[in-house]
């Protein structure tokens, strides 16, 4: 098979016949061999009904649905797990992104043997004040923290090779960091290509304002994670006992200064009248902290499997 489209959604019902019809009919005028696999995100709308109907049209269409509502990363996880094409395309229901750009897509991952190409809205139709130009920011935070130069993270119209996505585990909100987390895999052929992009059809945005605060939280635990994810004590450890010998040097420093006041009988304040007593006591107790942190850290990793985060409700043509 050559190309799977990985389409995740959340209550896009109006959308889906239109995608499906455009989307088979680019891959029909360019003979590809491809699947279509829709993850239903837990819709309360008929767009699981939809997915039914189409899949009976369209042996191409095949379907996953999600007990409940699980997010746009465990929906692209769920279909990554199951994409069988030598190319896989990810994009969003909404028709927001352009299937005649698959082509193109197709043929920088294959001829050009790029690892990714990520999708770039040079050009977009969405709101300037609660998307545009906060994810010009978003962007360039992501680049200073990732070293990769795109400027377009969140993009959903996205081309891997079929071994990348299945490297990589996304889970969380870690859909926008999917670049990142196929370089943290030793996926560097990373590239980038201007791609169409239109307003939203139908139905409104599934993502708030708060895309941007998770964002940033999440680009802290990435840039983190991949330095030291799997090995936090030297992290956590380091800091610690730093922290711990500053606490246990200034304390040793206070209580010799006291003794030897006190035995050359020189008038000296209380131990607890000291600020430098109150600054070793923090330390000493930070530092132990730290360093638990970092020993509890080891030992999660050392059990932890890896185990599933979404629970599939049904199958379709798999
Ligand atoms: N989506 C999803 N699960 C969610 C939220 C969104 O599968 O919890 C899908 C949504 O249906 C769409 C894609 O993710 O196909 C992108 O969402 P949206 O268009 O709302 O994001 P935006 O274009 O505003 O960034
Ligand atoms: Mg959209």
């Amino acid at each position: 098979m050559n190309i799977s489209i990985v389409i995740p959604l959340l209550n896009e019902a109006e959308s889906l016949q239109e995608l499906h019809d455009w989307i088979a009919k680019v891959m029909q005028s360019n003979r590809y061999l491809y699947e279509i696999i829709f993850i239903d995100d837990g819709s309360t709308d008929t767009s699981w009904q939809v997915i039914e109907k189409l899949s009976q049209k369209n042996e191409a269409v095949k379907g996953i649905r999600f007990q409940r509502n699980f997010g746009k990363s465990q929906a692209l996880d769920a279909g990554f797990a199951m994409a069988k094409g030598v190319v896989v395309i990810t994009m969003d229901a909404d028709l927001q992104d352009n299937p005649e750009e698959i082509p193109e897509l197709y043929d920088l991952i294959i001829k050009e043997d790029f690892d990714l190409i990520s999708g770039w809205k040079k050009k977009r139709y969405d709101n300037v004040i609660t998307k545009n130009i906060p994810s010009k920011l978003f962007n360039a935070a992501a680049r200073k923290t990732s070293g990769l130069k795109l400027h377009d993270f969140n993009c959903g119209l996205k081309a891997y090779k079929n071994e990348v996505i299945k490297a990589v585990k996304v889970s969380g909100e870690m859909h926008r960091y999917i670049p990142v987390l196929a370089k943290n895999e030793g996926y560097t052929k990373i590239g980038e290509k201007v791609v169409q992009h239109q307003a939203r059809k139908y139905g409104e945005t599934k993502f708030g304002i708060d895309r941007f605060v998770n964002g940033f939280l999440d680009l802290i635990t990435i840039s983190f994670l991949s330095k030291f994810g799997k090995r936090p004590m030297h992290f956590f450890g380091l800091w610690g006992t730093f922290m711990f010998l500053f606490g246990t040097f200034s304390a040793l420093y206070i209580g010799i200064i006291k003794l030897y006041k006190v035995y050359n009988g020189i008038k000296t304040i209380l131990v607890t009248d000291n600020p430098w007593f109150y600054i070793a006591l923090t330390s000493m107790i930070l530092g132990t902290l730290l360093f638990l942190a970092g020993f509890i850290g080891e030992l999660i990793i050392k059990t932890k499997n890896n185990e599933k985060h979404y629970v599939i409700r049904e199958k379709l043509n798999f």
